[in-house]
Parts: structure tokens; sequence; C-alpha cells
């Protein structure tokens, strides 16, 4: 019997890379001690096909630092799925896009996170983003659908509308943004990140930005962490009667595979409590199939869809529907999933009843691939002071919208949104 609950992997095949960012979630950068093997990775890839699994998405580390990345990408276009790949673009050259092109990689996501000097400083290498626009270049030559992905923080949102024009102009026809959040290195560099209260400037942005883009071409997907249910929501989830966040998706239909064969709901989960097994203890379908790991979401729509909430988002009107946002989001603030301090809806209610809501760390992340500290959540009247010597705050007045940008109106509220 084919089993049909996940259709979609992303698959870290190493946790290699040639760059150091500030933000990643996994510290990559040296292999995992015991990455698969070939014929173990191309085992899994039939494993994947047999369980149902539609498309895979090839992540690092850097994915084409590992060398028999291409016989990876072969055979999962070859046992019928859809192969994509992420990528920080530092070194595809147009040898390297068309050997991508042959290998069946239909569409190539590259990151962009910031201007020229934004991007390189968080990706902890020097023309990482001329790199990355040649890679852009190169793949559009090769024939292969390119797309970007952004990481919005308080370095990068300033100059949000500037990225767009640039990616644009780049011809990415697909644009994927998410909020950062504290998860590996992300979590020793807290100062980048957005605060909750500050998402109250970033929605309108966003929104400005999204309905440009979506009138000159460029499809904006917004990643799991962005929303939930503020006025812009169903404009940037697609303007379709039924555009709204529904939930966590991990291991519901999406699965996450470590280098080493762990295998996950999400790729972003925390390693050690969403792990239902390695690929070489289980088969894959037994790890699916019956762990609770693998399984958690399944009350979905059931009284039991909400039982791990608390916090705001346990007396929010939308539970039922989010079940609190994204999962990885959530715990790598409070070490636990279940109540989500990045909602912009959470953002909204707090502040008409005029609170404002900071996080602060208390405790460190240890330092391993995928590992998060633990936050407090400060609730405080709007017009308390905001701490001193906090020079990255980010504000409304910091956005570089440049003079092309004068005529494009801001977003108006929808109805039937929460504000
Ligand atoms: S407060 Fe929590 S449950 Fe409510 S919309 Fe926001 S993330 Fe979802």
């Amino acid at each position: 019997m084919t089993y049909h609950r996940i259709t979609y992997a992303v698959w870290e095949i190493t946790l290699k890379c040639n760059l150091a960012c500030q933000h990643c979630g996994s510290r990559a950068g040296n292999t995992r001690a015991k990455e698969l093997s070939t014929e173990e990775a191309l085992d899994l890839v039939k494993q994947l096909a047999d369980v149902g699994i539609k498309e895979v998405t090839l992540i690092g580390g850097e994915a084409f630092l590992r060398a028999d990345w291409l016989e990876i990408a072969k055979a999962i276009t070859s046992a019928g799925m859809l192969c994509g790949m992420t990528t920080g673009g530092f070194g595809i050259n147009l040898d390297t896009a068309h050997r991508m092109k042959e290998a069946g990689i239909k569409v190539v996501s590259v990151s962009v996170d910031g201007l020229e000097a934004t991007h390189d400083r968080l990706r902890g290498r020097q023309n990482s983003w001329q790199w990355a626009f040649k890679t852009i270049g190169n793949l559009q030559k090769a024939g292969i659908f390119v797309g970007c992905n952004t990481q919005i923080n308080r370095l990068s949102a300033p100059e949000f509308p500037c990225i767009y024009e640039r990616i644009r102009d780049a011809g990415a026809k697909a644009w994927q943004i998410q909020l950062t959040v504290p998860m590996g290195n992300a979590a020793d560099n807290s100062d980048i990140l957005l605060q909750p209260h500050e998402l109250l400037d970033v929605y309108p942005m966003i929104a400005r930005v999204a309905h440009r883009a979506k009138r000159e071409g460029v499809h904006v997907q917004p990643g799991n962490n962005i929303g939930y249910y503020g006025p812009e929501e169903r404009m940037l989830r697609g303007g379709e009667a039924f555009s709204f966040w529904q939930g966590c998706s991990a291991g519901l239909s999406a699965l996450g595979i470590e280098a080493d064969g762990a295998i996950k709901g999400c790729p972003s989960l925390p390693t050690t409590p969403y792990t239902g097994g390695n690929i070489r203890d289980y088969d894959l379908r037994t790890i699916i199939e019956e762990t609770e790991e693998l399984r958690f979401n399944l009350g979905a729509g059931t009284p039991k869809g909400t039982e791990h909430l608390w916090g705001f988002c346990k007396t929010c009107e939308f539970a039922e529907l989010c079940r609190g946002g994204c999962s990885w989001t959530a715990h790598v603030f409070f070490d636990k999933r279940g109540n989500n301090p990045y909602c912009h809806h959470r953002a909204l209610t707090q502040a008409k009843n005029n609170i404002r809501e900071r996080v602060v760390i208390k405790r460190r992340a240890d330092g391993k691939p995928f590992d998060n500290g633990e936050f407090s959540l400060i609730e405080e009247a709007i017009q308390a002071p905001l701490p001193e010597n906090d020079p990255l705050r980010f504000s409304a007045d910091k956005i570089q919208w440049s003079e092309s940008w004068h005529s494009e109106p801001l977003m108006a509220p929808l109805v039937g949104s929460s504000n």
C-alpha cells in the first residue's frame, strides 16, 4: 500500500558549508560525524518514493559540497519525484548549473539576506552576495527555475524593499520569506532578532512589498512563521477564500531529514525532541507511522490538536485552526511548542490592550546543531521606556524606501481580519 500522508521532504544531505551564517539554525560548517553513505542515501530515495513523497528539496549545509549530490538528485528524479534545492549560491558556476539541469533539478532557491554589506555580514563571507547573484544568473542560463529566499531580522528588515528590487531585477520569480528565529547560531546572536512588538512595523512593510511583487510577477511565499491572521494574511497567502495559515504541517504533509539519517516532521525542528528515529535503525514508513515525534500534529481539528497550547495562544480565538503557529518558532523561544511570540494577531491584540511584548534571553543554547536556548517573555505597557543600548532596534522609520516606492500604496486592511 502506498502511504500518502506526507508528500514533501526537505533533506539536509550534508552539514558541510562554505558560508558561516550568523543565523544558521544547524550551525553548519563541518560534515556531521556519521553522514549517510551513498548507498544509504540511494536506499532512502527509494523509501521516500515508496511512502508517497512527491517533492524533495536538497539542502545543507551546502548541498553541492557533498561529492555524490548529483547522483542523489538524479535518483530522486528517476524515482518520479520533483527535485529542488536551496543554496547559499557561493560557487555554482555555469558548468555546475548545466550538470544540475542534467541531473533533473527543476527548481533552486538562492538565499539573499540583505543588500551586499548586510548579506555578507550575515552570511559570514565576503563576496557571498556577489556569488548569490552570479549563481542566479548561471542557473537561469542553464534553464532552471530560480527563486530566492530571505531571512527577515533586524539587519535585513530595513533593506527589505531594496532586496525585493534586486531579486526582481535578477529575474527571480518566487520569493520565500521567513522570520529569523533563535536556533543554532541565531540563538547566540539574539540582538539581530526582531522583537515581537516590532512585527507591528514589519507586516505593513511586507504587505506593501508583496502587493507590488504580485503585480510585477514575483510570487511571494510566506514561510511557516509568517502571519498570522493579521490584516495582510489573506493577500500574503494568495488572496483566495482559504488563503490563511492552517496550522503546523510537521509530520502531516512535511518531513525533514538530517544528514546522518535522523527523521523529523520538519527540517527546522530541534533535533533531540523531534526526531522520530534514524533511518539506520528503522525503515522510513515505520518512523512516519509509529513514532509520536512524527504524529504530534495528527490531532489537528480535534480537541487533542490544542492540548499543547499555553500562554497567550491557549486563550486565542484562532487556537483551533492555528495550533500555536509554527512549532519550530515557538519551541526555540520557550523550549516547548504551544505559545508563539512571533504572531501578528497577537501583537495587534496586545497593542489594543496597551501591552508590548519583548523576549529576553535567559538560557543560552549549548552549541550543537539545531539547538535552542530559552527566553523570558516580558509584557509591559507600550509607553514604558525601551531598553537603552539596543542599536539594532527595528521601527518603520528605519525602512529604506527608494523613490520607486513613493507611488506604491500601503495596503488597506481586508474585511474579516483581526484588526
Ligand atoms: S496567538 Fe497563537 S494561536 Fe493565536 S493566531 Fe497567534 S500563534 Fe496562532
